[in-house]
């Protein structure tokens, strides 16, 4: 099965993409995760999007579906893919269209985190995550049980998401409001959209993308 989790920064698509990964052997396929390790690694795509992405503005089509047609190319054909943050402009959900059949592959849900914009950057400015393992934290809502020490292992360095600024923040609210919110019609058309409040507790959250997908994902 292939999904597309849609919504705005900060609406919780990595959270969620993440637990469909340790419940159901999915693939979560993020392509700010791509950017951000091809930035890391210095590669040219990364020097490419560097500063793209420190002003909060997409990186170009091309590269983002040249990349998720390399990820999909690594995975086994039963393996279902979510696609978060991706795809983000029309022309990406063209591209996805043509990537998907080439592989023989199928899109069965996208779902979209319905949230409140001016809690966005709140729960994206207070953000952090362990260094060593990648569990998620905020300021506000989710310390670690024991402070500097990561819940999950153990781990004591931290980070933050450079482009998890007020400014930047903002920049690209409004670069999903622009290009992204406008490919859900085409989803939609093709009644395979369905609605999901983001703002409810996360577990909430969770349990109602398992009852959209429950017909459809092995226990
Ligand atoms: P994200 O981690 O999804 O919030 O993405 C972080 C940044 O990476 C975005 O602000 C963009 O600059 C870039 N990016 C990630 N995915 C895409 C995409 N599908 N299209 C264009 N730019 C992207």
């Amino acid at each position: 099965m292939n999904i597309i989790l849609l919504g705005p920064p900060g609406a919780g698509k990595g959270t969620q993409a993440q637990r469909l990964v340790e419940r159901h052997g999915m693939r979560q396929l993020s392509t700010g995760d791509m950017l951000r390790a091809a930035v890391k690694a210095g590669t040219p795509v990364g020097l490419q999007a560097k500063a793209v992405m420190e002003r909060g503005e997409l990186v170009s089509d091309a590269i983002v579906s040249a990349l998720i047609g390399e990820e999909l190319d690594t995975m086994g054909p039963a393996a279902g893919a979510i696609f978060d943050g991706y795809p983000r402009t029309a022309a990406q959900a063209e591209a996805l269209d043509g990537i998907l059949a080439a592989r023989g592959r199928k899109l069965g849900h996208v779902i979209e985190l319905d949230v409140d914009e001016d809690a966005l950057v709140a729960r994206i400015t207070g953000r952090f995550t362990c260094a060593t393992c990648g569990k998620g934290y905020h300021d506000s809502f989710e310390q670690p049980r024991a402070p500097g020490v990561c819940d999950k292992c153990g781990g004591t360095e931290f980070k933050r998401r450079p482009d998890d600024n007020e400014e930047t923040v903002r920049t690209r609210l409004a670069e999903y409001r622009a290009k992204t919110a406008p490919i859900l019609p085409i989803y939609e058309a093709r009644g395979i959209v369905t609605r999901v409040n983001g703002m409810a507790e996360m577990d909430h959250v969770t349990a109602a993308i398992e009852r959209i997908l429950a017909k459809e994902l092995i226990p």
